[in-house]
């Protein structure tokens, strides 16, 4: 049975005002991720993400 592991972001853990060098703008937020797996939650370090530059369609 093949292990199914899920990448989740962590609700109200999201820092925002990160300087975004793409658009040039405070607008960037970081987030923390954890993995669910069969042994358990285990951090996954953060992630930053641009909502200006990744718009969601
Ligand atoms: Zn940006």
């Amino acid at each position: 049975m093949a292990e199914t592991t899920y990448l989740h972001i962590v609700p109200g853990a999201i820092e925002t005002g990160h300087w975004c060098e793409t658009c040039q703008l405070p607008s960037a937020v970081e987030v923390e991720l954890v993995v669910l797996g069969q042994t358990g939650v285990s951090g996954a370090g953060t992630a930053r993400l641009c909502p200006d530059c990744t718009p969601d369609e």
